[in-house]
């Protein structure tokens, strides 16, 4: 079931501050997804590759599909297609993967870096300076033109300690400035700081975020 009362004082909340609204709709069934889409809701985020093809096969063509998922290179091929951006690169072998299959498809894709700001180890991501070391590849490979660095991704801590979770985001937040002010000088794509979900959004928006990945607030839990 899908909360439309939630969604509609959540695109109020986050348009006046300028941050985007993704709905991270893995594990949830169709119906809800065009439910959302009645709404107005365009923007829709899934982890699987295959639960995202079955989902973009039948739902309307003006979706913008994210992938939020830890994305295997083997899997890049089946989404390039049609994948509006891609959050969570953490490595320059998925980058230049993608680069390849967005040239096999005649088009720039579109993704993030994901930055590892959390304390558990399981969560994705590459370090700053493994970030570093990304785009200094990507910049001594001119032929790298079919993927395209559009900003940082983030999932903080899954912890009720506010502060901490705040300056895991503001961590994120200023290794963005920096990037923008080296790697990015002038370059007005990259602009985006995925960061924030159901139970943090608020504290992420408070600390830059730019784009929001809900799930279970519009939803309900998985
Ligand atoms: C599942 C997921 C979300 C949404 O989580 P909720 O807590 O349900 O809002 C956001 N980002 C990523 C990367 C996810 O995997």
């Amino acid at each position: 079931m899908v909360h439309s009362d939630v969604w509609k004082d959540l695109t109020v909340e986050l348009s006046a501050k300028r941050v985007q609204l993704v709905a991270v709709s893995k594990t949830k069934p169709v119906a809800d997804i065009e439910a959302l889409y009645e709404l107005g809701q365009r923007d829709f985020a899934e982890n699987y590759v295959q639960e995202l093809l079955d989902k973009q096969q039948v739902l309307p063509n003006d979706i913008k599909w994210h992938f939020t998922g830890h994305l295997q290179s083997n899997k890049v091929k089946q989404i390039a297609p049609f994948v509006h951006l891609v959050h969570a690169v953490d490595s320059f072998k998925l980058l230049q993967e993608i680069d390849k299959q967005g040239r096999n498809n005649n088009r720039t894709i579109d993704v993030l870096l994901q930055l590892h700001i959390a304390d558990e180890a399981t969560k994705f991501g590459m370090d700053e300076k493994e970030i570093i070391e990304t785009l200094d590849r990507v910049a001594a490979n001119e032929a790298m033109q079919n993927v395209r660095i559009c900003g940082l991704m983030g999932m903080a801590t899954n912890s009720d300690n506010e502060h901490k979770v705040r300056s895991e985001f503001a961590r994120l937040y200023s290794v963005f400035k920096n990037l923008s002010q080296s790697y990015f000088i002038k370059k007005e794509y990259f602009s985006i700081i995925s960061m924030g979900m159901s139970g943090d959004y608020k504290l992420a928006v408070e600390e830059g975020s730019t784009m929001v990945r809900i799930g279970s607030l519009l939803f309900g839990e998985r």
